[in-house]
Order: structure tokens, then C-alpha cells, then sequence
């Protein structure tokens, strides 16, 4: 053995000097000894050379690293509203204060004015009715956990016709055909991928069928040769033949925004007028807490959370409080979209957005602004640009720098184009613009 590895320090004199500094009151023992054992690892791979910035900065480090939450706040300079890695959508202010509000004890399932008990539905189920002007409604954890429990509950044992068009794959393993067979369903494939008319789902129909299935193709798009069935044709068909209409939406839009140059996502309450149940996600374009709504006849929602499944797929207490808080937000739209991120990142101003680029640029020696594009994400307006203004900045190693990014505190999520390091201001807050520059001078610092 190698001279220096026989005379590294012993854990001990290690531990002892970290007490007299204090660490051990800053996290607890095990911990500091786990960061001295990494540290006392690390040198005995390098031949026993000491760790440069010294023993105990070396052991301070490490404790900082190890008592650092794993599921933190980032900062999103990407430019993507909902991007689904980062959280989706960020909570509007009042939603927030919701969720702390209702942290301890709350009135989750108590009716405050009887005294009695009440239902954990009922905080959102009326601010729904209002929004979406359906009969009755149902939040679950998820859009995924609502599609189950709609297909299990109208269609378990039966057949669910749906369009070849939409057997589609949302992401992250959310494949129309498969979860329609833990559903207990059986799928009847109706017309082409391109094309499938009404009547297509007129022939497909049997003594067996329970449901027909319409699914908005979320991330990409069917342009060309192409034909479709609309919600209220389909409607109008199962009512003569007595079938439900369910419609999984996706994003749950409830505010038309053609006049941002948004257009073709479905808005909930034009499925909700044409007769279907619908269902969709809390944190999408709704921009509210991850949720899965079910909206409808009061006849089919209320089977849905009949079913024991229901009560598998309920959402806690912190949900409901941050949908509550969002949705009340939409009772005034003009509020709803000046308040909640998602929507007020949708529709900024691009010249709101050269302002804040510039302001930003001007923090960092070196960088250029230049126009550029953002994505919505989150599956919604798939192959929408929006216009934004990029802050690039040139550097020697792309990937080398977004790791010094991402090594900050709190970490900086950035893109790269070629040679440069890309920041979409869309998704910045106004106060993050330091924070992006200071992790952008503490990264040169480092290279
Ligand atoms: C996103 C999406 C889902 C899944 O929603 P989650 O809330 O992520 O579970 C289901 N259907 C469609 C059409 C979607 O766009």
C-alpha cells in the first residue's frame, strides 16, 4: 500500500474537528459520519491525495449535499410551460396559499355549517358544475386514473368502441389500447387511422357494446386526407342506440384562447354542451395540482364514484385545496389568466418577453438576445411556436455548463443550440432573472 492512503486521518479525528465546527448541529451525526467515510472513500481512490479545498470544506460539502431536499424548486429557463419533468404547471398564488391553509387540520370531509360529515368532492364539485356547466363531478388523482375509472365503470365486461385514429400513447406508458384492457374492456377498432366517419361507429355497434371512446390526440397531429366524428354526432348516436359518450379531452382548457393565436384544443364546455362525459387533467392548460376530472350526467358521474376503485384513486387533501383555489380563479377569466402561471406564460406579450430578455442579458457579460421560439409541452398545442426572445450565451463545453447550471442553488434548467447555452425567459419569473444570472457567473466561476 501506498504511503499516503496508510496515513489518511481516522474517522474519528475527522468527526471530532466537524463537532468543534459545528456541523453536527446543522445535520445529524450519522450523517456527518457518512459524509466522512464518502470523503475519507473518494481520496483513497485518488491515491490518498487530500481533497484540495481541505478536509473539513470537503466534509461540509458533502453534509450540504446530503441534507438537501431531492424533490426541490428548479428554475425553469427552457421556455416549456408544462414541462412534464419540471411539474407541469406551476400554482397560481392563491393555490398555494390553499395547499398551506389546508395542511393541518382542515374540512376535508366535515360539512363546517352542520357539523356533520361531509364529502372531500363537494369543495370542488360545485365550482365544476359552474365552470363546465355539467350535471355533476369527480376529481381522482390523475387523467389517466380518471379514464380507468370511467372505462371500468361503463364499459368492464363490454365493448368500448374507439376511433383507429386516437389509439394513441400519451407518454409515460399511457397507451389508450392497454389501459382499456386493465379496464376490463375489450377494444372494437372503428375505420381507418386517417378517416373514420359516423357511420363506422354506426356498424361497429353490438349487442356487447358498453361505451364508445373519443380521445383527443394530445402531441401530435392528423393533418391531410382526414375525417373524424364530432363529440355531438357521437352523442347523438348513443342516445338513440343508448350508449354513453365518454371525450378524454387531455389538457382541460376552459378559457377559449383563439385570440392568442392558440386554437385546436378542445374546450371542456363544448363536450359538456354536446352531451359527453368528459374527462381531463388538473395540470395541463387548467394549470391547477396534478388531478383527473371526470365531468357529466349526473347518472354516470355518480356511478363512476360508486365504483371501489373510486376510493383507490381519491386525491388527499392538498389536491383539492390547490383545484378549489384554481378553478375559483376561472370565475373571473380575465383573473384566471392574469394569475395563473401557465396561462400567463401562454399568452405574454412578446414584447413583455424582449423586455425581461434584455434585462436579463444585460446581467451577463457576453450574452446576446436574439428571437426564437417556445413549446407549450405537456401534450397541449403540439406543434404550436410561440414567439419569444432567447438569451444565448456562448460558451467553450455545453454540456460541461448546464451541469454547472444545474449544480447551483437552487438548479437552473437551460437549453443548448450548437455552441450555445439557451435561455427562454417565458417560464421566469420576474425575480428569477438574478437567480439565472448569478448560477450563470457562478458556472464561468467554475469553468
Ligand atoms: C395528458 C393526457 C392524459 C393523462 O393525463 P394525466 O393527468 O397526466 O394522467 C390522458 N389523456 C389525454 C388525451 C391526455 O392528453
Amino acid at each position: 500500500m501506498n504511503d499516503r492512503r496508510r496515513s489518511l486521518p481516522a474517522v474519528s479525528t475527522l468527526l471530532e474537528q466537524a463537532v468543534d465546527a459545528g456541523l453536527t448541529t446543522r445535520a445529524p451525526r450519522s450523517v456527518v459520519v457518512d459524509a466522512i467515510r464518502a470523503t475519507l472513500q473518494q481520496a483513497r481512490q485518488r491515491s490518498g491525495e487530500p481533497p484540495p479545498e481541505g478536509w473539513l470544506a470537503a466534509v461540509e460539502q458533502r453534509v450540504i449535499e446530503q441534507s438537501r431536499r431531492s424533490l426541490r424548486r428548479v428554475v425553469n429557463a427552457t421556455g416549456v410551460i408544462l414541462h412534464t419533468n419540471l411539474g407541469r404547471a406551476p400554482l397560481a398564488r392563491a393555490a398555494r396559499q390553499a395547499v398551506d391553509a389546508a395542511l393541518g387540520y382542515s374540512a376535508l370531509e366535515f360539512d363546517v355549517a352542520a357539523g356533520t360529515r361531509g364529502s372531500r368532492q363537494a369543495h370542488t364539485r360545485s365550482l365544476l358544475q359552474q365552470l363546465t356547466g355539467a350535471e355533476d363531478a369527480l376529481v381522482v388523482v390523475n387523467a389517466a386514473a380518471a379514464v380507468f375509472l370511467v372505462l371500468n365503470t361503463l364499459a368492464g365486461g363490454g365493448e368500448t368502441l374507439v376511433s383507429r385514429g386516437e389509439l394513441v400513447e400519451i407518454g409515460g406508458r399511457f397507451r389508450i389500447p392497454e389501459i382499456l384492457s386493465k379496464s376490463g374492456s375489450i377494444l372494437v377498432e372503428v375505420g381507418t387511422t386517417n378517416r373514420t366517419r359516423l357511420r363506422d361507429y354506426e356498424l361497429a355497434i353490438s349487442p356487447r357494446t358498453r361505451l364508445i371512446l373519443k380521445v383527443h390526440r394530445s402531441n401530435f397531429q392528423l393533418t391531410g386526407f382526414v375525417t373524424e366524428a364530432s363529440t355531438a354526432e357521437l352523442v347523438a348516436l348513443g342516445r338513440v342506440r343508448g350508449i354513453p359518450v365518454v371525450h378524454d379531452v387531455g389538457s382541460g382548457l376552459l378559457i377559449s384562447l383563439e385570440e392568442y393565436g392558440l386554437g385546436g384544443e378542445p374546450l371542456v364546455q363544448h363536450s359538456v354542451v354536446a352531451g359527453a362525459t368528459v374527462v381531463f387533467s388538473g395540470d395541463k392548460l387548467l394549470g391547477g395540482p396534478q388531478a383527473g376530472i371526470i365531468v357529466g350526467p349526473r347518472d354516470v358521474v355518480s356511478r363512476a364514484g360508486g365504483n371501489p376503485m373510486a376510493r383507490a384513486l381519491r386525491p388527499d387533501k392538498t389536491t383539492l385545496a390547490a383545484l378549489e383555489a384554481t378553478l375559483a380563479l376561472y370565475r373571473d377569466p380575465e383573473r384566471a389568466l392574469a394569475e395563473i402561471p401557465a396561462l400567463t406564460m401562454l399568452t405574454a406579450e412578446p414584447r413583455a418577453l424582449k423586455r425581461r430578455a434584455r434585462r436579463l442579458a444585460r446581467r451577463i457579460p457576453g450574452a446576446h438576445t436574439a428571437p426564437g421560439t417556445s413549446a407549450v409541452g405537456g401534450g397541449a398545442f403540439p406543434g404550436c411556436e410561440l414567439p419569444t426572445t432567447l438569451v444565448t450565451v456562448a460558451v467553450e463545453s455545453c454540456e460541461a455548463f448546464v451541469g454547472a447550471l444545474r449544480q447551483h442553488d437552487p438548479p437552473v434548467i437551460a437549453r443548448t443550440s450548437e455552441d450555445r447555452v439557451v435561455f427562454d425567459v417565458r417560464t421566469l419569473g420576474d425575480d428569477e432573472v438574478a437567480v439565472v444570472a448569478e448560477a450563470v457567473r457562478q458556472a464561468r466561476e467554475k469553468a
